[in-house]
């Protein structure tokens, strides 16, 4: 393109975007959150029928059942790819278990440690970006170094992940968000697993926070294929590598599912020697009313496919959108992804910030540019992510076409300066 053609489209992205403000939006894509519709569907959850019992005869209605009901661990077992005695059926946040394995990694030592992780100098985690603000405040609050590793469309960049890990026995775990991740819906390859479980670690105790958030969360007919990673760990001589964590926030009610937690025998044992002190048990009602409306694997497969119909076509619009305005110009890239809850927009350098905040300035709320990486900074100020699931369609179309002006407006500038 040349200087005058570029100069004639930064004049025509000016108009649109005074237009745009003059709309007076107020539009909101900053979490990721199932719409009313998506809850609706759920509503089953809310009923419960018959005796309060558990297959076994067990009065849920009281104290125990620490490791959660069978029943719920059964149904969710082979999707989180976990055998279903290992499998934890906690409360209703899969966060809250990852804070957990942390702080009592901090003040505990967790199977394989010479020391307790608060004891070790210059604790630090590996934090494959972009990647999801929540791990990165885990970490923060806790004074835990993170460490950046780029990721590929294979998963976080292993030579990186290999080379870090063996070198720096401070280096203790890494968030891994391996099926449609977040926010840019990268499904791990076998290969990227395997060599996760397979590593030489400097850390006798290193730990893959395995964070399946999006394991059932498909939204085309195929499936992606994610491979076991407590098998491959296992394996490999590392057995107690991995904790696998998961939940039904995006499958029955946010903040009132059911949330797992997955790991060997060893790290189980050592699991449950924590939450022991901290419950009694569960609320193994909700689980029965989750096993009551979800009934066996299948039916959980079959409610993500009626969850997917109401959220597809909000993902097929931005890409639609994305496509007319933007697609060919060089200013922006996304992808496309086959399942999760995000679409990561890469824009040209110093342009994120500047973005997100001309789209507050028209109404359009986005998650704060930098979100996507430790410490709220992303170094060349590129990724932006779309958070589609919670607005109405039409919502949603017209947020995306907002945004999308903004990025013609901010990046034709400075292409142009
Ligand atoms: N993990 C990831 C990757 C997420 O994106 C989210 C929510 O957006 C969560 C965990 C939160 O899960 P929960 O509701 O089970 O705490």
């Amino acid at each position: 393109m040349s200087v005058d053609e570029l100069a004639g489209q930064v004049e025509q992205a000016r108009q649109d975007y005074e237009a745009l403000v003059a709309k007076g939006l107020k539009l909101d894509l900053t979490r990721g959150k199932p719409s009313p519709k998506q809850l609706d569907a759920a509503n089953g959850v809310l009923g419960l029928s018959g005796e309060p019992v558990a297959a076994d005869g067990t009065d849920l209605r009281n104290y125990g059942g620490l490791h959660g009901l069978p029943e719920v661990r059964a149904i969710f077992a082979e999707d989180l790819q976990v055998p279903v005695g290992q499998l934890m059926a906690a409360g209703n946040s899969s966060l809250e278990l990852m804070h957990d394995a942390v702080v009592f990694a901090l003040l505990g030592k967790v199977p394989g440690a010479e020391q307790r992780w608060a004891d070790v100098e210059g604790l630090a985690f590996l934090c494959p970006v972009p990647g999801y603000d929540r791990h990165f405040g885990i970490c923060e609050r806790y004074g835990i170094k993170m460490i950046p590793v780029p990721m590929t469309p294979e998963g976080p960049d292993m030579d990186v992940v290999e080379r870090l890990v063996a070198e720096d026995a401070a280096i203790k775990g890494i968030w891994c968000v391996p099926k449609y991740s977040n926010p840019d819906g990268t499904v791990y390859s076998d290969e990227t697993v395997r060599r996760l479980a397979a590593m030489e670690t400097a850390a006798p105790d290193f730990r893959i926070f395995w964070d399946n958030a999006y394991a059932v969360h498909h939204l085309t007919d195929s499936p992606a294929k994610l491979a076991d990673v407590l098998a491959l760990c296992a394996e490999n001589g590392h057995p107690d590598r991995a904790f696998v964590f998961g939940s039904s926030s995006k499958i029955t009610f946010a903040g009132a599912g059911v949330a797992f937690f997955g790991s060997s025998p060893a790290n189980i044992e050592w699991w449950l020697s924590h939450t022991i002190k901290r419950s009694i048990g569960p609320d193994k009602i909700n689980q029965l009313r989750h096993v009551q409306f979800l009934r066996n694997a299948d039916g959980l497969r079959e409610h993500m496919r009626t969850l997917a119909e109401l959220i597809r076509p909000k993902f097929d619009a931005v890409d639609k959108i994305l496509t007319a305005e933007l697609g060919g110009t060089g200013l922006a890239s996304w992808n496309a992804p086959a399942g999760g809850y995000f679409i990561s927009l890469e824009v040209p350098e110093g342009c994120a910030k500047e973005v997100v905040a001309k789209a507050k300035a028209a109404g359009i709320a986005i998650t704060p540019a930098g979100a996507t990486h430790p410490y709220g900074d992303d170094p060349t100020d590129q990724i932006i992510r779309i958070a589609p699931t919670y607005p109405e369609l039409p919502e949603v179309e017209a947020a995306i076409t907002g945004l999308a002006t903004c990025v013609r407006l901010v990046a034709g500038e400075k292409l142009l300066a």
